[in-house]
């Protein structure tokens, strides 16, 4: 688990200010230090403390969103006494479970910014945090199957463009030549007839967000709390005052719910009711092979997406299951439905062994955009509804969240983000984002 970071070596640019004393440098003079001394004197990437009874801030939901939160809290904004409360394990929910692409070719102008910032912050972060995140910028490409699926994406293109972000329209010969093993027959029951290509788009290990989160919050101070599920709130008049848990009550004056699929669950102990509805969404990986795809592919028509790991697993994904659930796992006809579409694009793919199947519980809103917000209590601060395509967001996210909480007022990047617009009516539609392209 640590070795990933350490290969790195640390960045001349890295002041001291922004790791911690306690924290260990990993660099290659770290790893070769330590063999010296058979790797037994390496510390602990975070520490496991037992509640105090009382902080300034809880987090509640270990994610990569709500520890990038509790980091950018201490970094930003100099709270330190914090708590980040997990039911389970850090990062064992959607962030262990996602596909991992990263992009910000999003059509409307409120998400082109916030999932700009994230594709920014995310550029430098493996720096930052000193932890190898394995950010692969490999290039994003949509696939258009018709002259209208054409039109909507040269639409696209155009007005990610206006907003200063990479985008470009690939023909049928330029997506063979990048790659060579896809179905682009003419024949094909839907022909490929071009692509949209975001180039700085790609992957990145997402496990590692959240280490490399958890290791920069512990090395400010913060506590993170595994195994400590949330089972209540606490309120006095309209302020909320803390949480009960599995590890007893623990108050604070700020409290911010960042648990994805189980977001609305949680605001409603708070006795708020949030327009957010839970499904189940599936992912695959198949047996390792060769390096073979060199990008990301996704298909809005066939209703599949893949990519290669560095492992050489291919990685695959698709729409949501169209039901409710908390159950973490999926349907079988949706995994029919994403093989065949996988068979149809690359044939080469029939013979390929599949090796794991899982799937993550997201929370949807009514508009597929997140909800970034303070609520009627005070102190009470909502981070959800990123649904199928939040990865990509962890660390803008988690910037203008800290923000919101520390000044108890929305940053400009998440302004647009708040529930106020679901009484406004000044929605962000991004269905077209989110359906089968997260
Ligand atoms: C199969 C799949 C594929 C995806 N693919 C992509 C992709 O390719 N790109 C992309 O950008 N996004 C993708 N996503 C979406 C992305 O994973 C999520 O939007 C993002 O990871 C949400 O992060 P989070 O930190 O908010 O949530 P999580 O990582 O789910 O963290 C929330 C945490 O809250 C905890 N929690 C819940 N209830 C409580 C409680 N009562 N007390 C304490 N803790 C609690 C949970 O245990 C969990 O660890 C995908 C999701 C899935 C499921």
């Amino acid at each position: 688990m640590y070795l990933c970071g350490l290969l790195e070596p640390v960045p001349c640019g890295l002041s001291d200010t922004m790791l911690s004393k306690s924290m260990q440098k990993y660099s290659i003079y770290a790893l070769l230090r330590n063999a010296l001394n058979f790797h037994e004197n390496w510390h602990r990437a975070w520490r496991s403390p037992a509640p105090k009874p009382e902080y300034d801030v809880i987090i509640v939901g270990g994610g990569g969103h709500g520890l990038a939160t509790a980091y950018y809290l201490a970094k930003e904004h100099g709270i330190t006494n914090i708590a980040v409360l997990e039911k389970g394990w850090i990062g064992g929910g959607n962030t262990g479970r996602n596909t991992t692409i990263i992009r910000s070719n999003y059509l409307w102008d409120e998400s082109a910014a916030m999932y700009e910032k994230s594709l920014q912050l995310f550029e430098g972060l493996s720096q930052e945090l000193n932890f190898n995140i394995m950010f692969s910028q490999r290039g994003v490409m949509n696939l258009a199957h018709s002259l209208s699926d054409m039109r909507e994406l040269k639409r696209r293109v155009n007005a990610i463009r206006l907003n200063g972000i990479d985008s470009e329209i690939l023909t049928t010969i330029q997506i063979k030549e990048l790659l060579p093993i896809i179905n682009t027959s003419p024949q094909s029951r839907y022909p490929i007839l071009g692509a949209s290509l975001q180039k700085r788009a790609g992957i990145a290990r997402h496990d590692a967000v959240a280490w490399g989160y958890a290791r920069g919050a512990d090395s400010h101070g913060v506590d993170i709390i595994q195994n400590c599920e949330v089972t209540g709130m606490l309120r006095k008049g309209g302020c909320i005052t803390g949480v009960e848990t599995t590890k007893g009550i623990i108050q604070a004056p700020k409290i911010g719910i960042v648990a994805a699929g189980h977001t609305s669950v949680l605001a409603a102990m708070a006795g708020i009711r949030l327009p957010l509805n839970s499904y189940p969404l599936q992912a695959m990986v198949s047996e390792p092979i060769k390096p073979i795809h060199p990008c990301v592919v996704m298909s809005n028509a066939v209703h599949v997406y893949v990519s290669q790991s560095d492992k050489g697993e291919m990685v695959l994904g698709a729409g949501i299951d169209g039901y409710h659930s908390y159950t973490q796992r999926g349907s079988f006809h949706v995994v029919e439905g994403q093989l065949g579409a996988l068979c149809e694009l690359f044939p080469i793919f029939s013979r390929l062994r599949l090796v794991r199947q899982w799937g993550g519980i997201v929370d949807i809103s009514p508009d597929a955009s997140p909800i970034l917000s303070k609520t009627p209590i005070k102190g009470f601060y909502i981070n959800g509804g990123w649904g199928t395509g939040g990865f990509k967001a962890t660390p803008g996210s988690g910037w203008s969240f800290a923000h919101t909480i520390a000044r108890d007022e929305p940053h400009e990047l998440n302004a647009p983000f708040t529930l106020d617009r679901f009484v406004s009516g000044a929605l962000i539609d991004e269905h077209g984002a989110a359906a089968v392209a997260h």
